[in-house]
């Protein structure tokens, strides 16, 4: 038996649809609805996080058994599970799209583990929901191994995120309007167990404040401070504004931490912006190798750029603005609201100094670092420098010595290091000068810097091998990134998981392979 202690209160107190709907409605008046996952042919499980499932109190025993599989296939419920979809709308590319909800997600329902730590599970790709709309409910193995990886290897990495428990083969093929040679490429099916404290994003308050549904909107915002913030307290006008506050902040260091770490999530609608500041919904996110402000991942957006690299924080910001529309009907009072909105404006600023400063391995962020931080990504930019790459030797560099020649394995093109030189070689120079202005040696600054600028991330070639490998059977590969993304500030990682991008994985636009 798996012991999980259940405590669903996300259906308990909130208003849903037992029916058992009908797939692609309107579901008015409630935040959730009742439906089972579809069962499975031949479950298999291809690979578990170790961490998340100690997390939640489960053996490797518990983790490899027969329950275990029925239950995160979706084939068998486990006692004390329930099965929902949650209803949610929001703002996709700017746009108002109306009623959106978990269409191809399922809710198993939240576990308190030892810890007194409440984790819900939702099982993605089990199959088609209320809220599926004409799209089948399943997921293909590649995007549900690309979030899987991605989702653990953010945690590591220290990036607010939800988890991922089990990566489960469901030996069924799923048909993508991807077209290969001309023709649909059946792929193989998977479904990934997703987990955080909650999944609420901000479109779970837009449908309602969008419909006009105000006293379900009050109770979702009651029962999002009790269960998702019982940490704050007081007055009810004070208490929304020190929620709205931390939504606010958390959102603010979301975008940093991502910044930091060189991540386009590719999807930032509002219905993919977690209340609780986590990166969320792992769909055509990738990282960034050479320094690109203007780089996404997702080929829809190629035009518009809308959540490319450098617009994630300006992003944002118009999503939070979004969800303090939708709550404005039940706020207190609208400075809370516009306070909220300040201090995401403060605190991305101060995080962002913080951030750089730290990754630059100065001590603090002083007048005249900005200059120096964009005088040498515009140089990046121009000379085509893999971001991850160039932190790493950067903390080599020596304050009394400073060799240009450390740099180079960060350059993707020979001509383009010899072209920029001369530009290279001053900047380094004033950085140097600007590191004697502090008293800490070569090797304590060093170390410093390799905890902030990682030696892995999980570039996406790496990703696309582990697919490839996976989708012949063969998971080591896998294996070996999981194994990388647990120590990804490590000094001793295999050079060949850290090597920069390699020709073959760069596209006809000469970007990274999407
Ligand atoms: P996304 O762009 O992945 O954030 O998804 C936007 C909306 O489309 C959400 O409501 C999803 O649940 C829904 N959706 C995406 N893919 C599928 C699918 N294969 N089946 C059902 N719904 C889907
Ligand atoms: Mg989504
Ligand atoms: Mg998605």
């Amino acid at each position: 038996m798996i012991p999980l202690n259940f405590d669903n209160r996300f259906i308990r107190e909130l208003p849903g649809d037992t029916a058992g709907a009908a797939h692609s409605r309107q579901t008015p008046d409630v935040c959730w609805a009742a439906v089972p996952p579809s069962p499975v042919a031949q479950p298999k499980l291809l690979t578990h996080s170790a961490e998340v499932a100690a997390l939640l109190g489960l053996s490797e025993a518990e983790v490899h058994s027969d329950e275990f599989l029925a239950a995160f296939s979706g084939n068998r419920l486990l006692p004390g599970m329930s099965a929902y979809a949650t209803r949610y709308g929001g703002h996709q590319f700017g746009n108002w799209a109306g009623q959106l909800g978990d269409g191809r997600a399922i809710g198993l329902g939240e576990v308190v583990n030892a810890a007194g730590e409440r984790w819900e599970f939702q099982l993605k790709g089990a199959g088609p929901t209320p809220y599926s709309r004409r799209a089948d409910g399943r997921a293909v193995l590649r995007s549900s191994l690309r979030e899987f990886l991605c989702s653990e290897a953010m945690h590591h990495l220290g990036v607010p995120t939800t988890r991922a428990l089990s990566l489960i083969a469901t030996g069924e093929q799923v048909i993508r309007d991807m077209f290969y040679d001309g023709h649909p490429r059946p792929e193989p099916g998977a479904i990934v167990c997703r987990v955080a404290p909650s999944f609420t994003r901000f479109g779970h308050f837009e449908i309602l404040a969008a419909r006009g549904e105000l006293p379900l909107l009050k109770r979702l915002l009651d029962f999002t401070l009790e269960r998702d913030f019982p940490q704050i307290s007081g007055a009810p006008a004070e208490r929304f504004a020190a929620w709205f506050h931390l939504v606010c902040e958390r959102t603010a260091r979301l975008m940093v931490e991502w910044l930091r770490v060189g991540f386009v999530h590719g999807v930032m609608n509002t219905d993919n912006m977690s209340i609780l500041g986590l990166t969320i919904d792992y769909g055509p996110y990738g990282w960034m190798d050479n320094l690109d402000p203007g780089w996404t991942p997702n080929t829809t957006d190629a035009e518009m750029r809308r959540y490319c690299f450098a617009q994630q924080p300006v992003v944002a910001r118009w999503n939070l603005e979004r969800l303090a529309e939708a709550l404005m009907p039940v706020a207190p009072a609208r400075s809370a609201l516009d306070a909220g909105l300040a201090h995401f404006d403060a605190t991305f600023q101060s995080s962002l100094s913080s951030m750089l400063a730290a990754k630059f391995g100065w001590l603090s962020w002083q007048a005249g670092d900005a200059e120096l931080v964009e005088t040498v990504f515009e140089l990046m930019q121009r000379a085509e420098v893999d971001m991850t790459e160039f932190f790493r030797v950067l903390a080599e560099i020596k304050q009394l010595a400073p060799d240009l020649e450390v740099l180079r394995v960060a350059f993707y093109h020979e001509s383009l290091f010899q072209n920029h030189r001369d530009l290279f070689q001053s900047w380094l120079e004033r950085y140097v000068a600007r590191l004697a202005e502090q008293t800490e040696n070569d090797a304590a600054r060093r170390t410093r810097m390799n905890q902030v600028n990682p030696r892995f991330v999980l570039r996406n070639y790496l990703a696309q091998q582990a697919i490839d490998a996976a989708e012949r059977g063969d998971l080591s590969m896998l294996e070996t990134l999981m194994q990388a993304a647990r120590q990804p500030y490590d000094e001793n990682i295999a050079p060949e998981l850290t090597a920069k991008r390699p020709a073959w994985a760069v596209n006809k636009a000469g970007c990274s392979m999407l």
